[in-house]
């Protein structure tokens, strides 16, 4: 299998992962039916993939980074009790360059936020 291929295996993995895979979660789904793939191979596609701009990386503080087949402008929060990563789209923040602008004249490029918590299935899950 040329490199190229596998490139495009794990991205399309990725796009069709409904959650956030991790680096093992993407080998586990692929190596069944491509044995000839290893580990590093996954760990390198998918670093080289987020760097070219058609992944997300998401890092997580106490965990393994999550990949994300999104790349457009979203955030993410972290379930506290499952490590389930979540998509959250938060328009409110939009005009957080402007808010930062005029209150400060600094000019936003990246942003970066860490949203953590209990997410709604493990909050269901409590109130049972
Ligand atoms: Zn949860
Ligand atoms: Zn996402």
């Amino acid at each position: 299998m040329k490199f190229s291929k596998q490139r495009e295996l794990i991205l399309n993995q990725v796009k069709s992962f409904p959650i956030h895979p991790t680096a093992d979660q993407v080998y586990s789904a692929l190596k069944q039916s491509n044995p000839s793939l290893s580990l590093g191979t996954v760990y390198r596609n998918l670093n080289l993939l987020s760097e070219m701009g058609m992944l997300l990386k998401i890092r997580i503080a106490d965990g393994s980074d999550r990949f994300d087949g999104r790349t457009d402008c979203h955030y993410h929060m972290v379930c506290d009790r499952c490590t389930q990563v979540f998509d959250v789209e938060l328009s409110e923040l939009d005009s957080l360059n402007e808010v930062v602008s005029q209150k400060y004249g600094h000019e936003l490029t990246v942003v970066t936020l860490n949203l953590n918590g209990i997410c709604c299935n493990c909050r269901k899950a409590e109130q049972n």
